[in-house]
């Protein structure tokens, strides 16, 4: 399985990076099945990196194999959903583009995709109007609506299809909103979709 990561889809959180640039087709990346992080295992806080962000993020799975999907059909292509965090290294991130180089380092490490149970899309009414949030230490860091995603899930899903052929279980993480920040050791993350709690883990 593979997993793939949206990038810059929520206008917010480009400008809280700095960005200018608003992508005029998804930008997408993609981490290793060794990211995943399962059944709220903790994540344990890697050697090289001083600065791991958490970025919360509606997740699809995908449920069959499918190439040049049309956006149309897009949605036959995942039933469930869930929360993950794309964990970053923005120091590495920063180092990386800076340079110029790739930077999966910062993001494709062990464990950099923690995600929580799955559940059924058709349990809400709309997949572009979900509510989802992210508690640190039990206080809101982070609050998002899928509804503000500058490509929705059916574009996604068409869109990265041209390039790779989607197969069932492969992942994709449709980007983080605004208020990205740091996790320290000792910290508890616990992210909530439409209130329902679907991730809660600690950092060590
Ligand atoms: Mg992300």
């Amino acid at each position: 399985m593979k997993i793939i990561c949206i990038g810059k889809n929520y206008l917010k959180h480009i400008k809280e990076l700095n960005g200018k640039d608003i992508p005029k087709t998804p930008v997408f990346f993609l981490k290793p099945e060794t990211a995943k992080l399962l059944n709220n295992a903790p994540f344990f806080y890697p050697d090289f990196s001083k600065e791991i962000h958490y970025e919360t993020e509606l997740v699809l799975k995908i449920n069959k194999t499918g190439k040049y999907i049309e956006k149309a059909f897009a949605h036959r292509y995942y039933d469930e959903i869930t929360l993950g965090i794309d964990f970053t290294a923005r120091d590495l991130q920063r180092q990386s583009k800076n340079k110029g180089l790739p930077w999966e380092i910062a993001k494709a490490f062990d464990s950099s995709a923690p995600f929580g149970k799955f559940i059924e899309k058709n349990n809400f009414p709309d997949i572009n109007n979900l509510n989802f949030r992210l508690l640190k230490n039990g206080i809101e860091v982070q609050k998002g609506n899928t509804g503000d995603m500058i490509f929705d899930t059916d574009t996604i899903v068409s869109y990265v299809s041209k390039f790779f052929t989607l197969k069932t279980g492969d992942l994709i993480y449709t980007g983080t909103p605004e208020g990205v920040g740091e996790v320290a050791i000792g910290d508890r993350l616990e992210a909530f979709l439409e209130g329902e709690k679907m991730l809660d883990f600690e950092i060590k």
